[in-house]
Order: structure tokens, then sequence, then C-alpha cells
């Protein structure tokens, strides 16, 4: 992991002072405009409107496809079913190569005339939702309910209509483009698709992520949070009989007494919490055990790290207080990582930010472009140092994560046309428009 960007430089009055990536504001501002100058190019040309056209029209058979991969179940660490299915589509759309990785992640390469840039857009195949749960969409009244509807269904839908589009109209880029249906984004996959496509393949430029609804939204700070589960024991005894033992929930309420007590920055933001507890076997005995999971977020990577070495060294401390209350070396605690998310920020000047930007304000002029923080497939290469950004897939929604999950295609299409022009201005049309995505290598 290393350092990100401090999320100062989205202060907009201080970038005219501040060196970003070794870019100046004037050249950052001349890019902003090249951008532009790009994106406004690819509008105007007819094959790429006729590619806009055809995902408008796409829209309906893409929502019989997001309902479809919806009647999938993909619980964490089992996504292979939905996996299969995906598979068999980008092979009927023409992708004769995709195939499937070691750790789960569909990946199909479509290749541009220059090889470079080459830009990774993905959507995530894990739900969050165990085996058992009923995943049978049902319609009233226009909007569609079942878990995982739109997190991150509609992601790979709108993918997918990406891929038919580019096929059938035969569009040509300059750049790669790596098409990703990815695995483990959900709670303790802890982006284990990504971190292991980040480990494969070392000459990515750049990273979409197709997650979330709404495509005003432009998540570019990656929340990063590391998690822990910690397990205190001791040896336990009668409360009166065998008085002067150490006790685990003695020692538990020891640290969490300290941990209260930690101070983080709200800029970047960064948190704490002890989120559950239990322990004891009864009122009078003294605790063998006690248990608590604690939760540490924080937007920059160095804060994290910092707040988690502070938090840890509480902890032991809180174990040693305890055994020197009683004059003992009995209690213990085991401190297990059950949860680990890099951090990281992709500057607001980024290619990657200025072209779905754009893209956004040219296909839906009274969209309000926002820059968000989020815990996204985006973490993983943010983390890296490699520019990445997870926009939203189309329509409306909400429940995330719940069984009410809901999805309304309210303008569903305009999902995949920003992943379509964002994607165009990045790796360029050929003989229309270069690359506005750098190679880093
Ligand atoms: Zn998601």
């Amino acid at each position: 992991m290393r350092n990100p960007l401090k999320p100062v430089l989205f202060k907009p009055y201080l970038l005219g002072a501040t060196l970003i990536l070794g870019t100046t504001f004037s050249t950052a501002h001349a890019m902003a405009q090249t951008i532009d100058a790009a994106t406004t190019t690819l509008l105007a040309n007819p094959q790429v409107t006729a590619a806009l056209d055809a995902i408008k029209a796409d829209d309906a058979r893409a929502l019989k496809e997001q309902i479809r991969i919806t009647e999938i179940p993909a619980p964490p660490f089992k996504e292979r079913v939905r996996g299969d299915y995906i598979l068999s589509r980008f092979h009927e759309l023409g992708f004769k190569d995709a195939a499937i990785d070691a750790e789960g992640n569909l990946i199909a390469r479509r290749k541009g005339t220059a090889g470079t840039p080459k830009l990774v857009i993905s959507a995530h195949q894990d739900t969050v939702f165990p085996e058992v749960t009923d995943v049978t969409v049902k319609e009233k009244d226009g909007t569609y309910l079942a878990p995982g509807i739109g997190d991150d269904a509609r992601g790979l839908a709108a993918l997918l209509s990406v891929m038919q589009t580019l096929n059938a109209q035969k569009i040509s880029t300059v750049g790669d483009v790596i098409f990703v249906a990815g695995v483990g984004e959900e709670e303790l996959g802890n982006l284990r698709g990504m971190k292991a496509l980040f480990r494969d393949k070392k000459d990515i430029d750049g990273f979409i992520s197709i997650d979330g609804l709404g495509i005003a939204r432009i998540v570019n700070q990656g929340t990063g949070s590391h998690r822990y589960e910690m397990t205190f024991k001791g040896p336990g005894g009668h409360s009166f009989q065998e008085f002067g033992l150490p006790s685990a929930t003695h020692a538990m309420g020891r640290a969490i007494a300290k941990i209260s007590e930690l101070r983080t920055p709200s800029d970047p933001k960064t948190t704490f919490t002890v989120g559950t507890v239990s322990g004891g076997t009864s009122v009078n005995a003294i605790a063998s055990e006690a248990r608590m999971a604690v939760d540490m977020r924080s937007n920059s990577t160095e804060e994290l790290l910092k707040l988690e070495a502070k938090l840890l060294d509480l902890v032991k401390e809180a174990v040693a207080d305890e055994n020197k209350r009683w004059g003992s070396d009995k209690m213990t605690v085991t401190i297990k990582l059950i949860g680990d998310r890099p951090a990281g920020v992709t500057p607001e000047n980024s290619p990657l930010v200025q072209a779905a930007t754009h893209a956004v304000t040219a296909l839906s002029p009274a969209a309000r472009v926002t820059l968000a923080g989020s815990s996204t497939d985006s973490n993983q290469p943010m983390s890296l140092g490699i520019p990445a950004i997870t926009i939203g897939g189309g329509g409306e929604g909400g429940n995330w994560h719940s069984r009410n999950e809901w999805y309304k295609p309210v303008n569903a299409y305009i999902g995949p046309q920003n992943a379509l022009l964002t994607m165009l201005v990045l790796t360029g049309l050929e003989g229309v428009t270069k690359p506005m995505l750098p190679t880093r290598h």
C-alpha cells in the first residue's frame, strides 16, 4: 500500500498552488479542455451517435438481462454459477477469448489499434446475500424488487450492453479495453477479485467500476477499512471463590475505554467504532472469554495505518493492565484481521474524473455531478496509484444490501451510454480522437 494523495487536493482554490502528480494547474486545465474537445468531437461522430442510439434501443433488453442476472444467486465466495452465465454471454457477444482467472474474475480483452493505454471496465458478480435468499424478481408498478437487482446486477447488465454495442457497431478504439466481471467486492470478499487482477496485470493504466445507479455521482475517493475481531481469554472462575483472577470482560472494558478516547482527523475523514461485543458466561462468574469487533475507516491509507497501530497498542496495554491489577499473566488477547480494504484517491483533475464529468454533463444536462467517497472495487487500483473511478449503471433504486432492494429503470440507458462515452474519451476512437488516458509505462 502507498500513501494516497491527501484529499486537500479536492479543494479547488488550492489547485493553483499545488503540484498534482507532477502536473501543474495550467496543464491540468489544458487537459480538461482537451477532454472537453474530445467529448464534443466524439458526440458529433456518426458512429458514436449510432452507438449511443443503439444503447438506448437496447434499454428493454438490458433490463431483462439485469433481471436474469439477479435471479442467479451469487453469494460471497460462491459467484461461480452467475459467473458461468456471464462468461457465456461474453462468448455470445463475440469475445471468444474471454476466460475466468484463478480467483473467479471473468476477463475479456478488446484490442485497440495501438494497444495502449489499457483501460479496465468492470462490474462485480457477488452479492451480500447468502445462498438461501429468494432472489426472484417481483415487479410492482414499474418498480422491480429483489436482493441484488441494483448492486450489482445493473452494473453487469450495463457492462454487457456496452460490450454488445462496441462489437455490433464495429467501433475501433486506439487503446485496449479489458472488460471484467469481478468477484469478492462485498463484505469479507475484501476486494479479492481486484487484488488478484492487479497482482496479475501490471500494465493497467486506468480502471472504471460500474457499481451503484445514478450517473451524477462519481466515486473518486476510496474509503479504506480495517476490521478486527479481538478475543480476550483468561482462566475464568467463580466470582466469590476465585476472586483475584483477571477477567476477560474487564480486560475488554479497559480496551474499549482506551479506544473511546482516541482522536482522529476529520480531514481526511478517519473513524473507528467497537461495533459488537459479547462474552462472559454468567453473572456470578469471572469471565473467561470476551469478544469484540472493531471497524476503522479512512480516506487515507496513512491515517488508517496510524489509527490501527495506536488502537492495537491500546488493546495490548489493556490486557497488560488487567494482568497487572491481579498480579497475573493469564489474560491474553488474540487479534484477527477480518476486513482489509485499502484506501486511495483519484484526483479531481485526473482524466478519468474529467472524462466522466464531461460525459455525464453531455448525456444528462440537468445532472449535477458530485464527487464522492465510498468503498468499491476502485479502492484497490487507487491504493496502487492507478487512476480509478466508480460510476453508476443507470436508473434509480434503494435499500442496498437488504432483501427489499428495489430498482426503477428511469432513463436507465444513460448508465451504459455514460460508460461507453467515458471509455471512448479515455481510449480514443481510431482516426477520430486520441486517447486521453495517459499510459503509465
Ligand atoms: Zn456493489
